[in-house]
């Protein structure tokens, strides 16, 4: 039987900006397409008093795609003067000559997005309609890009692929066999507006590969969860969603209720300037997003801190 570990959540979901090169078909966009980037010197002050009130000690750096973000480099070096560890999602676009000088800055791990091998699988998760032909240059540079920055920057630091299955296994297949052929971390993750489809073909892809299951992570406080696979020696893991819901915010919503709840609670996102806190991806009035200021004084934050004191309570006494 695969073993259960139990983690507190001590990442933080930090959406830089809303500008991407690509327009992929599944991209939540954080929860608003229109957020903006978001403020440097409210984010440094938030980080702080994250990591001193609810023990914050990771980040994660989201967009759009976040090395477009002008300040990056500052924001970086802020977090490494505050002792917070830094991760970082992209689409694998950007200049790999740059990389050393993110990983001086703080930068101690990366995530590729990468749906697709091939030219035509990756111009049908851009939604493009147009002549194939027109488009399949473009399609290529990108693919041949990413893949290029994937396999140099897993010689510099830890380095992970993240791939959306939505309605078909195929293309999921091949960038895992790309990552078994390169000894890459990969990281399955369904789309979540196509909700049991894509569920069901990344459990057809496990079924396919004979990939057998060796261990559950399970995040408290978070709908996040995580099953890992094996085949062969090859280790791969599967993103999940729980019903993990946060009472203050949850308890009276009419998606949850018509069973269109996308995400659960999955924890805190900060976005935008003036700088705001984001606790649902569905909804963007208050209270499921609201200003920082306003947040660290909400019921949801108090609902939050003491969640989080209770199990961090609870992980002690297992752990003694
Ligand atoms: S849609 Fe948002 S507010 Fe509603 S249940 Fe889901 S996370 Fe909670």
């Amino acid at each position: 039987m695969a073993e259960i570990k139990f983690k507190l959540p001590n990442t933080i979901r930090v959406k830089l900006n809303t500008s991407c090169q690509y327009k992929c078909k599944f991209c939540h966009q954080e929860g608003d397409v229109e957020s903006g980037d978001i403020n440097h010197f409210e984010l440094a002050s938030a980080l702080k008093f994250l990591k001193d009130d609810l023990e914050i000690k990771r980040v994660h750096f989201t967009g759009g795609e976040p090395t477009l973000y002008g300040d990056f480099i500052n924001i970086l070096e802020n977090c490494k003067q505050n002792n917070l560890d830094c991760a970082l999602t992209t689409n694998g676009q950007f200049d790999i000559n740059k990389l050393p000088e993110l990983i001086k800055a703080g930068l101690g791990s990366i995530n590729f997005s990468l749906h697709a091998m091939d030219v035509y699988s990756f111009l049908k998760t851009q939604n493009f309609n147009g002549q194939i032909k027109e488009a399949s240059a473009w399609a290529n540079d990108c693919l041949q890009r990413t893949l290029q920055n994937i396999i140099i920057a897993n010689t510099m630091l830890p380095t992970k692929v993240n791939c959306v299955v939505g309605s078909e296994f195929i293309s999921s297949e091949e960038v895992l066999h790309f990552c078994i052929k390169n000894n890459l971390k990969l990281r399955l993750l369904n789309s979540l507006e196509l909700g049991k489809e894509a569920v069901d073909n990344i459990e057809r892809l496990i079924k396919k590969n004979d990939a057998t299951m060796d261990g559950h992570e399970v995040t408290f406080l978070s709908s996040s969860h995580r099953l890992d696979y094996k085949i062969g020696s090859y280790e791969f893991g599967v993103k999940c969603i729980r019903s993990f819901y946060l009472q203050s915010i949850c308890q009276d919503c009419d998606l949850r209720k018509q069973g269109k709840c996308l995400e659960c609670f999955y924890g805190l996102r900060l976005e935008g300037s003036p700088l705001k806190v984001r606790l649902c991806l569905s909804k963007n009035e208050k209270p499921f997003v609201q200003s920082f200021d306003e947040f660290i004084k909400s019921k949801e934050y108090q609902e939050i801190k003491d969640i989080y004191n209770s199990v961090k309570n609870y992980l002690c006494h297992d752990a003694s």
